[in-house]
């Protein structure tokens, strides 16, 4: 496995891997791995011949008052577990490689990065997107590999790859979760005892959203207003959203359809967490 930190070096590798027509298959992460990112290198790994994956805490992604400074960055373990799963390549750019003095170019997906997480985390798609394309170009991937977890942002990266005509293929892998149901995260490691245990709550609320639905209950209202009272039932929780939205809009919707989204992002603590479930008619999952 080779570390890369040099943008020009990155590029080289790329490009010379085109040249001996070797695919390419990319997984951009924040570091901090676990499970749910082993899962979309282990699965880039098996469809392609070359391996990457990039470790890049975003500063552009965070806003003034969240936890860019104290964002987990264990990266002698990361580099250790991206080893085990054979990845080829770790690009580790530099936050003043990625935005140089003078840098002025942004990529927005408009009125998608303005909802749900975007209401509460003002500028952090843009983040998102920009440092996403910045990579693409980069790397030149054939096939990117992407986490339901955080589906507000793989949503926003398709809908950028097809308005501008970037060559990458989009994966999208399911969310990988603990045996209790909370959905592996990096921010779980901010979690007290106390606080993982009313995280479950999360996924409780899918889960209780999922037998509502499966009795025939249609109405998001009445599904939003039985998962708001289990959350507000946890001392440590504080909701900033749960929703019911068209999974190509991310727009509200009033009665529960195939493919729709159940998506939420709830405080425990200090700690602000996400998660969501696809609905799919006949069958649901959480
Ligand atoms: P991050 O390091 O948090 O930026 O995540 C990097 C990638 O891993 C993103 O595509 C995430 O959606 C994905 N990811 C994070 N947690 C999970 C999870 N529990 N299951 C599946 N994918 C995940």
């Amino acid at each position: 496995m080779r570390t890369i930190r040099n943008i020009q070096e990155m590029l080289n590798c790329s490009k010379k891997a085109h040249l001996q027509r070797k695919t390419i298959g990319f997984v951009p992460t924040m570091g901090a791995l676990h499970e749910g990112h082993l899962t979309l290198i282990r699965q880039a790994r098996k469809e392609n011949d070359i391996c990457i994956v990039s470790i890049f805490v975003n500063p552009v992604q965070f806003g003034l008052k969240e936890d860019f400074k104290q964002y987990p960055r264990p990266i002698k373990n990361d580099l250790n577990l991206c080893r085990k799963q054979g990845v080829d390549f770790i690009f580790l750019p530099k936050t003043n490689q990625m935005y140089p003095e003078g840098f002025k170019t942004f990529v927005t997906v408009e009125e998608l990065s303005n909802q749900l997480c975007g209401k509460f985390r003002s500028g952090h798609f843009r983040g998102v997107t920009t440092v996403v394309l910045k990579l693409f170009n980069i790397l030149q991937p054939d096939i990117v590999y992407f986490g339901a977890k955080d589906i507000q942002q793989a949503i926003i990266i398709k809908k950028m790859v097809k308005d501008l005509n970037v060559p990458v293929k989009i994966k999208i892998m399911p969310i990988i979760r603990q045996h209790n149901g909370l959905a592996l995260s990096s921010r779980n490691l901010y979690l007290s005892k106390e606080e993982r245990k009313d995280a479950l709550v999360l996924s409780q609320a899918l889960g209780a959203a999922r037998n509502l639905i499966n009795t025939g209950v249609k109405d998001t209202q009445k599904i939003l207003s039985l998962m708001r009272r289990l959350i507000n039932t946890k001392r440590t929780a504080k909701i900033d959203y749960i929703s019911i939205v068209d999974s190509d809009t991310l727009k509200s919707i009033k009665v529960v359809v195939d493919n729709c989204l159940i998506v939420l992002a709830v405080w425990i603590g200090k700690t602000r967490l996400i998660d969501n479930a696809e609905v799919s008619f006949p069958q649901f999952y959480v």
